[in-house]
């Protein structure tokens, strides 16, 4: 089955129709950028594929099993970090994993510090990181459930030029390194293209998909 499916999705916010109807099939290992101007629901769209907000109509269904609230299948980036700030870098990793086995959790824990360069920052508290070190605990946190799509919704948008730009690099290194199907919403064209192995564009009121492209990016080589 499809890593995620829309079939005649449309959102609604007091009747007011927001987004849709969107037909979308994104295949395991794609790595699909949505741009689209402010207010044209790539929130709302993403939210709906999180489980968070379910669509007033139509359906999503995640490898084939319908979406009907959160889970950890679907790991979530916000634009800001949303870290718990009275919890240390790796307490925040592990947050997910606070039923496994102790063990377990350490190591798990570990690896994802280690694949998100952090490990030297495991002790130290949010407000100790800096804005693209948060950003990478949130993108481990995420990553701790083993989740088959990662969400991220303009995740980058609130940091400065140079730390995006390394940033770009590494979130494709790390959809690389673990296979994980990305959905990644960005202000920025040039974002979108230089990241997307296929680019979506959403515009109207209500939105809807305008430009649908796969580039020549190479996809997943493992
Ligand atoms: P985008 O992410 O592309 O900026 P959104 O999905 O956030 O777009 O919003 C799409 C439209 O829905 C906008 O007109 C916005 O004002 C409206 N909207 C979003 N969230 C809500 C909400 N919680 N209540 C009412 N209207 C909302
Ligand atoms: P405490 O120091 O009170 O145990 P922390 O907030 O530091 O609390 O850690 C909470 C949880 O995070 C721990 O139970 C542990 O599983 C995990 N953890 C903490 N530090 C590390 C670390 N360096 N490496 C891996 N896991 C860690």
């Amino acid at each position: 089955a499809a890593a995620i499916e829309l079939k005649g999705v449309s959102h609604s916010y007091r009747g007011r129709l927001a987004l849709g109807p969107i037909d979308l099939t994104i295949e395991a290992g794609e790595f699909v950028t949505v741009v689209g101007p402010s207010g044209c629901g790539k929130s709302t769209l993403l939210r709906a594929i999180a489980g968070f907000t379910a669509p007033t109509a139509g359906g999503i269904t995640a490898s084939g099993v319908p979406v009907d609230g959160p889970d950890p299948s679907r790991g979530f980036v916000f634009q800001q970090s949303r870290l718990f700030p009275w919890l240390t870098v790796a307490a925040n990793v592990g947050f997910g994993l606070r039923r496994r086995p102790k063990a377990e959790r350490v190591a798990r824990v570990d690896e994802l510090l280690a694949l998100t360069g952090l490990a030297d920052a495991a002790r130290l508290r949010p407000y100790e990181l800096s804005g693209g070190m948060r950003q990478r605990a949130a993108i481990a946190r995420a990553l701790a459930p083993g989740p088959r799509v990662l969400l991220m919704d303009e995740p980058f948008a609130a940091l400065d030029a140079f730390t995006r730009e390394r940033m770009q690099d590494e979130v494709r290194d790390l959809w690389r390194r673990t296979g994980t199907t990305v959905v990644f919403i960005t202000h920025s064209v040039d974002e979108a293209v230089y990241l997307g192995t296929r680019i979506l564009a959403l515009s109207g009121s209500p939105g809807r998909v305008v430009l649908d492209e796969r580039s020549e990016l190479p996809a997943l080589d493992h």
